[in-house]
């Protein structure tokens, strides 16, 4: 007899034989009807159960969350909401879960309860589905690059070099904390450390990227990365991962509509690969939506949205207009935003951001050529010495899904830049020797993997789509 999955059952059903499935009870109706669920699709089989023929005992076994072996025959199925269903002949239970304790019961669970039950959330039908999604998207990212001539490279997670400048780290050290060698100063002398340096864990891969770039010509980095900011938002979590590109010979325009292009592309492998899991999703949303004031909720459903993105140019504007755009806004006049727009220069906040895309332009906003002073020193500097080619992108619900800029290839500019930052050359010898050997135009940008996750599932806090989320104060899984 064959071992099937649900969705092959489901998927081209070998009718009137004999199976065998395995899987997670979701509902045990009637003492009848059986509905299980192994995780190959959101669907579940009907298995339907005749109580004479089986012993007492052994039913009493088969509650919510047991995970079971059944045999029996596929048959189609009269009742409602399924096509084929399996009568069952056997059932050998692998393991109970008692119903007075498992946690994981058929009713709405709150997004706050399951993230304490991280461990066994993917039972149910939302992480599941957001899970299946995330996998779906990361074999997309792959797929896109790899057919696109970008070769995969693996920056590393710890990194010696400190002025990455994209955040707080994560130091990496086998000191002892309670008595670390000092030096005649009393700071920590990280020369007896492993690595005899500071070492942290990475904030981006970029740096690194950049030396591979310069000899593979298009590569592509998807890992984790880390940052102990203390942030507790929607959209941050210390772990998470991202995807960043570098392309040599690549301006700020070739990586706008590389990024266009890429997103666009991903989004299409999910419209056409998750079909069923992303109706599931977009019903959980509206439901969710519904409890929300109308200003809150999403002008689209969550399919449309996607398909919105897929087929609509992303507007593309300078900095200098958006903050134009922002300063004759009804909540900046009526001074309802927290951050006010008076000047230019002003650092965007998620406020502004969100009002651009949502409010204005309702639509996925590039925005280029930020002002130098808030953006990072190895951004190219434009003739106007005071922009730099940066670009970030926002998208509606979320705010920044990634941020970008062409480089800057010139030694000289560089090192001028990093002297105004009083940063230490020698800190950047290699990151300069790129300038001084064979040096040429590049760029590349850094996606969030997991805001991505969020716009594509409609999933409303970073932290539920992540199997196991580390968020200041909490890494319990
Ligand atoms: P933000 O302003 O939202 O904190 P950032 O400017 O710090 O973002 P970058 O350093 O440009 O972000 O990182 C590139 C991308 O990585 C961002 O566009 C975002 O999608 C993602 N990202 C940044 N920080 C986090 C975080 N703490 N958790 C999850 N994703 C993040
Ligand atoms: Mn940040």
């Amino acid at each position: 007899m064959k071992s099937y999955s649900i969705n092959e059952l489901i998927q081209s059903p070998p009718l009137k034989q004999e199976v065998e499935v395995n899987g997670w009870v979701k509902t045990f109706r009637s003492n009848r009807f059986i509905a299980l669920n192994d995780g190959s699709t959101i669907k579940n089989i009907q298995c339907v159960v005749d109580f004479e023929q089986f012993n007492e005992n052994l039913l009493k076994k088969i509650a919510t969350g047991a995970a079971l072996k059944i045999k029996g025959v596929l048959v189609e199925s009269l009742g409602k909401g399924q096509n084929v269903e399996i009568q069952a002949q056997e059932i050998f239970v692998h393991g109970e879960a008692d119903p007075d304790s498992y946690p994981i019961q058929p009713k709405r669970h709150s997004m706050e309860f399951l993230r304490e039950q991280a461990h066994l959330r993917i039972r149910t039908n939302t992480f599941a589905a957001v899970m299946r999604v995330r996998s779906a998207l990361s074999f997309a990212i792959h797929a896109y690059f790899q057919k696109n001539g970008f070769y995969y490279f693996h920056a590393p997670i710890i990194t010696g070099s400190d002025a990455e400048g994209a955040g707080e780290m994560f130091r990496v050290s086998t000191l002892d904390p309670k008595t670390p060698p000092l030096t005649e100063n009393g700071d920590v002398n990280y020369k007896e450390d492993f690595f005899g340096k500071e070492t942290n864990l990475t904030v981006s891969g970029q740096l690194e990227a950049e030396a591979y770039a310069m000899g593979l010509g298009k590569v592509y980095t998807f890992g984790p990365t880390f940052r102990a900011e203390n942030s507790n938002t929607s959209r941050h979590l210390a772990e998470f991962w991202m995807i960043e590109p570098e392309m040599a010979f690549y301006d700020l325009k070739d990586n706008m509509d590389l990024a266009e292009e890429f997103i666009k592309n991903i989004i299409s492998y999910v419209l056409e690969n998750c079909e069923e899991d992303l109706e599931f999703l977009e019903k959980r949303l509206l439901d969710e939506e519904k409890t929300k004031p109308m200003a809150e909720r999403g002008e689209m459903a969550l399919i449309d949205r996607l398909k919105f993105v897929v087929d609509n140019d992303f507007i593309r504007i300078t900095y200098t207009e958006a903050i134009e755009i922002l300063r004759n806004s009804k909540p900046n006049k009526k001074k309802k935003f927290k951050y006010q727009i008076d000047e230019w220069g002003a650092d965007l906040q998620s406020e502004h951001e969100r009002y651009l895309v949502e409010k204005h332009f309702k639509c996925p906003v590039i925005l280029f050529d930020y002002p130098a002073k808030i953006k990072a020193f190895y951004m190219r500097l434009n003739e106007d010495g005071k922009t730099v080619r940066a670009m970030d992108i926002l998208f509606p619900g979320i705010g920044e899904i990634a941020g970008g800029s062409q480089r800057e290839e010139r030694l000289d500019v560089l090192k001028e830049k990093i002297a105004a930052l009083g940063i230490d050359e020698k800190e950047l010898w290699w990151y300069l020797d790129l300038r001084k050997f064979g040096t040429a135009i590049h760029s590349g940008f850094g996606l969030g993997f997991e805001r991505m996750v969020q716009f594509a599932t409609g999933m409303g806090n970073i932290r539920d789509v992540i199997p196991f989320p580390r968020t200041p104060q909490n890494a319990e899984f």
